[in-house]
């Protein structure tokens, strides 16, 4: 038997060999494990109509994202598919919730390209999904601003969008609004579940941080919706007098009122966030509504919580290269419990 270094972890894990943080749980999830926060981004060198905007190229992360992914400029929408498409196959992953990215609205309601730094169509989402219907769920973005919101989530819903994503401070949109509330009202009469931003962005520029505060979450929730506070409401250690707790605690407040409001651990187990996943496993009424989400291609890092791993799953789990596998095995490591990985499963089971 060829022993890899996945074969090697799964055999270490199974014969209950854990961590420091608690133990590793020799079970395995239950199946399918769904990836709840997966990224698609592109160019539009296919005619995708996917753009990054000249900002957006400038800032820091834009060099690194090319090398981690090996994208090559004028091919990159069919090499970061790949790079997705090729990852996810090789990990114990089954299936991913793929977000495309809407863009800025201008108070009118019309899209304002100049201020948008990124952007993912939703035509183009569908296309991605439909060529692997068994690897990838569709959620659309739509930001509630815009002109014709309520027809595009008609016609997304009409194209098996499972949920949609909304970004605040990247999109620029409260979504605390009482204006929103029949787009909310006609999402949950839909079953779209609403996955929301909340917490701090620091890949991208924002408008107002404001505006990813889990308690703008409410209008939504009151209209009935199913509701995702995407990154828990978390912040990295940069600006953790602003994140750490504050927001968190609206957080918990509004999962006491409502039952229909998860959370996910995207981007949870990244290099400056290494304070998150420790501060959420003491909130059990959080981890009860936590759901798996990796936040690819934002990678995880497994070196900044070597204080709570053994040195080989640090060794380990740095050199994993498939960025899927990398966050699960860690969050799993650190003592996420199973029902981290199997709630959206229940969530998105008409799909
Ligand atoms: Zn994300």
């Amino acid at each position: 038997m060829m022993v890899t270094r996945r074969s090697f972890i799964g055999m270490l894990s199974a014969l209950g060999i854990g961590t420091a943080l608690g133990s590793m749980p020799a079970a395995a999830p239950r199946r399918p494990i769904i990836d709840t926060h997966v990224h698609l981004f592109g160019s539009g060198d296919s005619g995708s109509g996917c753009f990054m905007s000249e900002r957006q190229r400038r800032h820091w992360n834009y060099p690194l994202f090319l090398k981690l992914l090996n994208l090559r400029e004028g091919n990159m929408d069919h090499d970061y598919v790949a790079a997705l498409v090729g990852q996810l196959r090789d990990s114990s992953i089954d299936r991913a919730l793929l977000f495309a990215q809407d863009g800025r609205y201008d108070d009118s309601g019309n899209f304002d390209r100049t201020a948008t730094n990124a952007y993912v169509p939703n035509d183009y989402l569908f296309e991605i999904v439909a060529r692997y219907p068994n690897l990838f769920i569709a959620c659309c973005s739509i930001n509630p601003k815009r002109r014709d919101a309520l027809e595009e989530l008609e016609r997304c819903a009409e194209l098996g969008s499972a949920a949609l994503k909304i970004h605040p401070p990247v999109q620029d949109v409260d979504p605390g609004l009482a204006q929103f509330r029949p787009f909310y009202r006609r999402a949950a009469e839909l079953g779209i579940v609403i996955i929301v931003h909340t917490g701090s962005e620091h890949a991208s520029d924002v408008t107002s941080h404001a505006f990813s505060d889990p308690a703008r979450l409410r209008t939504a929730l009151e209209e009935g919706c199913t509701v995702v506070a995407a990154h828990t409401g978390m912040g990295s250690f940069l600006d953790e007098h602003v994140f750490l707790d504050d927001m968190l605690q609206n957080l918990i407040a509004l999962i006491g009122r409502f039952e229909n409001l998860y959370c996910d651990s995207a981007v949870l187990a990244s290099a400056f966030r290494w304070q998150n996943l420790p501060r959420i496993l003491k909130e059990p009424s959080v981890i009860d509504r936590l759901m798996h989400g990796s936040d690819w291609p934002f990678p995880s890092n497994a070196v900044v919580f070597w204080n709570r791993l053994v040195p080989w799953q640090v060794a380990s789990l740095a050199s994993e290269r498939n960025l899927f596998e990398r966050d699960y095995q860690l969050k799993r490591a650190l003592g996420l419990p199973l029902g981290v990985f199997e709630r959206a499963a229940g969530l998105f089971k008409r799909v």
